[in-house]
């Protein structure tokens, strides 16, 4: 059984003519032998519209193959634009139609904005994890937040019912002690220095666990191989497999997530209870998901 917790579809702007649909998205699971793909919507945030598809898209996505697809809803924190903002109408709705988890949440906004303290909160009160991604670029997408992760550190301690799940450029940058100044949205190279926030973050808190999707996962986990694979070890439970690929012509490749994966399996570098949380196990506990 493999669960993919990142999977999307949507057309990928400018040009529109990227379109990855549901029947794609089902031939690349069929071509990587993935079982399940959590679909996340992004386009409730502006800048998330770079792949046009939101919660309703997904949902109507999962229904057409309801035993292979779960859906994820979405809610922009600046919704309403007031930190005590009520979203349970639409959590409330959301649910009950079937989403597991909020996200992919990617504004441009500090991890700690007392907006999005708001929305991570009610997120965990309707048991819904929430999925982020983290850049600290200027411009585009992802939360931001200072060298060492202070501010999510302040989110965890703030919503301890709600899961967070970790993604993207900057939260994998901070999985090594030294963080380059220069290369902190980016793919950084070689050895993992220790001490580094990600790992000392998921020791402490219990709310804190991570996808290992697309390229900036599977950079972190393969800069270092023996570092990658004792924190692959090290946080078994906490952590779940995922792809992020957003592209119709990903079907022609063994992506690169896959590949891990199957080199972790066959060469036996993780046991096979460790590979079974990592595949499926984390996921429909976390998710709550009725598969077998
Ligand atoms: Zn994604």
């Amino acid at each position: 059984m493999l669960i993919d917790v990142h999977g999307h579809i949507g057309r990928v702007l400018p040009d529109r003519r990227e379109f990855v649909d549901v029947t794609n998205l089902i031939a690349k699971m069929d071509a990587w032998d993935i079982d399940v793909t959590c679909i996340l919507p992004l386009s409730e945030h502006p800048e998330g519209a770079y792949l046009e598809c939101n919660t309703e898209d997904v949902i109507a996505a999962c229904a057409r193959y309801a035993d292979r697809l779960i859906p994820f809803c979405l809610i922009d924190p600046r919704y309403g634009n007031r930190a005590d903002m009520d979203f349970s109408h639409l959590l409330e709705e959301y649910t009950a139609r079937g989403c597991k988890g909020l996200g992919e949440l990617l504004p441009k906004m500090d991890f700690d904005d007392p907006r999005c303290l708001n929305l991570y909160r009610q997120a965990g009160k309707f048991g819904l994890p929430v999925l982020f991604d983290m850049q600290d670029s200027a411009t585009g997408y992802g939360l931001r937040d200072h060298f060492g992760l202070p501010r999510m550190e302040r989110a965890l301690n703030l919503c301890p019912e709600t899961v967070f799940i970790g993604h993207g450029p900057t939260f994998w940058a901070e999985i090594s002690g030294e963080v380059p100044r220069d290369n902190r949205s980016s793919y950084p190279e070689g050895p993992v220095a220790p001490g580094g926030a990600v790992p000392r973050l998921m020791r402490k808190y219990p709310n804190l666990q991570a996808d290992i999707s697309a390229g900036s996962g599977h950079n972190a986990l393969t800069r270092d191989p023996n570092f990658g694979v004792e924190f692959l070890d090290e946080f078994q439970d906490k952590l779940m497999f995922g792809t992020d690929s957003c592209k119709r012509s990903d079907v022609h490749i063994i992506w690169m997530t896959v590949d891990l994966i199957g080199d972790l399996r066959a060469n036996r570098k993780l046991s096979t209870d460790a590979l079974d949380k990592l595949e499926w196990r984390n996921a429909t506990e976390l998710l709550r998901l009725n598969v077998s």
